[in-house]
């Protein structure tokens, strides 16, 4: 039996270890306290590793291709960073690389290290503090912004020149779905559970 307070109104309960499928939920509200997903890390772990190829490449194929008059040229997301900083946008560039390359590498490092072991029944040192600060950095990993002003940006160039989406922009897309379907898909009570949990 352990204690478990209920995040809809508060009420602590005991609750005894679930069977696998099973879930418990509130005396007083019905609230869904807790629930033993069947083989729980697989799923998100799955999806972390998608998440990661399509990071790597959105990072290396081109973004966007202009054509204009026989010209030809392609925009990456670093090139995009790189011209943002020449043009004198210092934090704007720091901005996109901060949420478009830096924050997502290190939710899905950090995700990762801590779900490898979880799945195998092990602690690895820092697992539970990375766990802790990944969720406060999820809200900072801002990719679908970025992918709404391609788009805007797009409408606009696209009256001056010729241009096509490249593989890259792909890519985004389908992060952007593949990251939130991890992290739905990953119950965070499990973490903690291994936590308490004495080997
Ligand atoms: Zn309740």
């Amino acid at each position: 039996m352990e204690v478990y307070a209920c995040l809809h109104c508060d009420l602590l309960q005991e609750i005894p270890a679930l069977a696998e499928g099973e879930v418990a939920r509130c005396f007083r509200c019905g609230w869904l306290i807790l629930q033993n997903r069947p083989r729980s890390f697989a799923r998100p772990l799955a999806l972390l590793l998608a998440a990661v190829i399509l990071f790597a490449l959105f990072q290396s194929f081109p973004l966007l291709t202009f054509k204009k008059a026989g010209l030809e040229q392609t925009a990456h997301v670093a090139t995009g960073i790189r011209e943002l900083a020449r043009q004198g946008m210092m934090p704007l560039a720091a901005l996109v690389a901060v949420t478009l390359v830096f924050v997502p590498a290190l939710y899905l490092l950090s995700l990762i290290y801590v779900l490898v072991p979880a799945s195998l029944n092990r602690k690895t040192p820092g697992m539970f503090f990375l766990f802790r600060w990944v969720r406060v950095l999820a809200p900072w990993q801002m990719v679908e912004i970025f992918l709404l002003g391609v788009l805007v940006s797009f409408t606009k160039v696209s009256a001056m020149a010729r241009v096509e989406p490249g593989i890259a922009l792909y890519a985004l897309g389908m992060f952007l779905f593949v990251t939130a379907a991890a992290t739905a898909a990953l119950d965070p009570q499990e973490i903690w559970r291994l936590w308490s949990k004495r080997h």
